[in-house]
């Protein structure tokens, strides 16, 4: 039997005996996974496809041991680390190459205590995991704009979405969280427990350990949202912006951005630069598509926002992230950093 060869953060090629791969997969729920093995290529492959990292192994995990293993055997051999929840960070510090991929990405559940009015969340659930099982009560809690996005990777880093106005960031509904510490430790880390690893959890990113479970507060929110896009020319978009989100309703989430339009989709010729700014409001319940005199109500009497020239749509709170996924596809291979403005609207 040849042994494996992985990388360290010291030397790039290292040799660990095929003895403790063997020992390391019967102690597993998951599944450890080679190059060329099932499960690899679905590990390592992420939502920027520009990314394309080979992991020595990979350690596909399904519960607190089976990381709890991982970080032991990485700790024992020295090995190089990337943890993935959702796959979604751009930069692809989800994988690394040569090193061990602790993949998260099949613990996904979602558990709602209602008479709490707390969700638990496994740290391979996306928004949409998230969403969809507490919406299905009315609830929510603060995430980002895009369905595909995983729930641990933006809560590590603060995370911020359309319902953060009213009920703060993703970290401020945070109540605790279990996490694997690089000693092969579970331990809880709360205001009380841990205090000091809270705090970093709360924004730090994600090298402070491996979360397994996340505790969050939750809100009701919808189920039915009014939700689109108000498109402004750069010059006063900006400023209209900044009076709105100064002006509206709480309940009013935006998120703004610049684009460049070139094929005259919106208006004719071409580039322009424009301000798009997308909306969910998230309180009531409209019916039909927006216009824009029903969207006064919605923002104030701020005239700026009532030249709408794109549309609203009335539905779930569920899919109101779902309506980015077509636009920010999973494994898309000419997303660059700081371009998706363009791959909005070009071709
Ligand atoms: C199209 C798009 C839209 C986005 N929209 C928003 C938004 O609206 N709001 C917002 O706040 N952010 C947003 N982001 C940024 C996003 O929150 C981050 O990229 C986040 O890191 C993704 O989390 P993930 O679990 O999918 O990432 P991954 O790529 O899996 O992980 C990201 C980082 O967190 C670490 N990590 C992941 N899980 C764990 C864990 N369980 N324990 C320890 N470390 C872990 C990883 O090692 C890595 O360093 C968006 C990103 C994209 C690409």
């Amino acid at each position: 039997m040849t042994n494996l060869t992985v990388r360290t953060p010291e030397v790039p090629t290292k040799s660990i005996p095929q003895d403790a791969v063997a020992a390391l997969r019967g102690k597993l729920r998951g599944v450890v996974a080679l190059p060329g093995e099932d499960g690899y290529d679905a590990a390592r492959t992420i939502w920027n496809a520009m990314v394309d990292r080979r992991p020595g192994l990979v350690v596909r995990c399904l519960g607190a041991a089976d990381v709890i293993h991982a970080v032991k055997l990485a700790r024992d051999e020295k090995l190089l680390v990337a943890v993935r929840g959702g796959g979604h960070n751009i930069a692809g510090h989800a994988v690394c190459d040569g090193g061990l991929l602790i993949d998260l990405s099949l613990m996904r559940s979602v558990r709602v205590d209602l008479a709490f009015g707390t969700a638990r969340v496994e740290p391979g659930a996306t928004l949409a995991d998230f969403d969809k099982e507490a919406q299905a009560f009315g609830l929510a809690t603060p995430l980002g704009i895009n369905s595909t996005t995983g729930v641990a990777g933006l809560t590590l880093g603060g995370g911020f979405g359309w319902t953060t106005r009213k009920f703060g960031l993703t970290v401020d509904n945070l109540i605790s969280a279990d996490v694997v510490t690089a000693d092969g430790k579970l331990v809880r880390a709360s205001e009380k427990e841990n205090p000091d690893l809270f705090w970093a959890l709360r924004g730090g990113g994600g090298n402070f350990g491996v979360v397994t479970s996340f505790e969050f507060k939750l809100h009701r929110l919808g189920p039915e949202v009014l939700s689109g896009l108000i498109v402004h020319p750069l010059d006063n978009g900006l400023i209209g912006w900044g009076r709105l989100a100064m002006r509206a309703a709480r309940e009013l989430g935006i998120a703004d951005r610049i684009m460049v339009l070139r094929d005259g989709t919106i208006r004719g010729g071409g580039p322009f630069f424009y301000t798009v700014g997308s909306f969910t409001c998230f309180e009531g319940k409209w019916k039909g598509e927006m216009t824009s005199q029903e969207h006064t109500p919605i923002v104030g009497t701020h005239p700026w926002a009532r030249k709408v020239i794109s549309i609203g749509f009335s539905g779930t709170y569920s899919d109101d992230g779902g309506e980015l996924e077509a636009i920010a596809l999973v494994g898309k291979r000419s997303f660059r950093f700081k371009s998706i403005y363009r791959l909005l609207v070009a071709d």
